[in-house]
């Protein structure tokens, strides 16, 4: 069937592009992070990546029937002229460029989302709970997590109009800044202010990472930081090297093996959900 053929004829590119990307910013990021950490002290740097790694090729597999699923919504709405984007009937150009503006809003309100719904936090939480955050925790997302955006996203794309090639490039062209964001590069500051202008910068999304709960609810944009500064979420930190990264309270140790990953959003965590709102009311460091 053609549908068929399409599917093989480029998501296979697609999966290969991520990965060859993915690689080498991942290779250029660990030379840096190991010249000039802005984190010090990290003792077990390969089983780390290791374990975010693997998380990751679990998730590559499970999201790969997904894939099939998005082509064939998105394309039965392209066939029904479906879509807010072809709905405003702009030129192809514009139709591009507010198309994957959109997608970004709606990757900036699926995470804030997914801060504010405690069983949704439950899997986004195994991301936060990095406490030795590098380049590779931005693959480190649970594998529910990852489920729960791809179902959602059967819904977004024909709603949006967005086609499948058009999420394959906004994810290319999202995927190294999502690396860059969450490495422990020390950034300079004056660099770090120029590129945040237009992108979610380390300097941001550390700040995303830290253990106190109104930074952690705070710079929720992926790739293009607007988003925080448009809807009220933008926070910096003044000496970002201060801040503690992970989750308190939480099992870090046992989180930081693959199956611990896995496990974690099912484990009965006494008082866990309530610490979190606890940590809320006690707005203080
Ligand atoms: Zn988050
Ligand atoms: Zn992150």
């Amino acid at each position: 069937m053609a549908v068929g053929e399409t599917m093989m004829a480029w998501l296979d590119p697609a999966g290969r592009g991520r990965f060859v990307v993915a690689a080498a910013v991942l290779g250029t990021l660990w030379v840096l992070e190991s010249v000039a950490p802005m984190f010090a002290g990290r003792s077990r740097r390969l089983t780390h990546l290791g374990a975010n790694l693997g998380l990751a090729a679990i998730n590559g597999v499970v999201l790969y029937g997904f894939a099939f699923g998005l082509l064939a919504v998105s394309e039965w709405a392209r066939m029904r002229g479906w879509g807010v984007v072809r709905w405003l009937g702009l030129p192809p150009v514009w139709a591009w460029v507010a198309v994957l503006l959109l997608f970004d809003c709606w990757q900036y309100w699926w995470h804030r989302i997914n801060h504010a719904v405690p069983w949704l936090w439950r899997f986004h939480a195994v991301h936060h709970a990095d406490a030795e955050m590098d380049a590779s925790s931005g693959v480190r997302f649970h594998t529910g997590e990852m489920i729960l955006s791809a179902t959602a996203r059967v819904v977004v794309l024909p709603l949006l109009g967005m086609t499948v090639l058009q999420l394959a490039v906004y994810e290319l062209a999202a995927l190294p800044v999502i690396l860059f964001h969450h490495s422990n590069v020390r950034m300079p500051a004056a660099v770090d202010r120029v590129l945040r202008v237009l992108i979610v910068t380390p300097w941001m999304h550390w700040v995303h990472h830290s253990r106190w709960q109104p930074e952690t609810d705070s710079n929720f944009s992926s790739f293009l930081s607007i988003w925080d500064r448009l809807f009220g979420s933008f926070r910096l930190r003044e000496r970002p090297q201060e801040i503690r990264l992970g989750l308190d309270g939480w099992p870090e140790r046992q989180w930081r093996s693959l199956p611990g990953m896995l496990a974690a959003p099912f484990v009965k965590r006494r008082g866990v959900d309530r610490e979190r709102a606890d940590r809320s009311r006690s707005a203080d460091q």
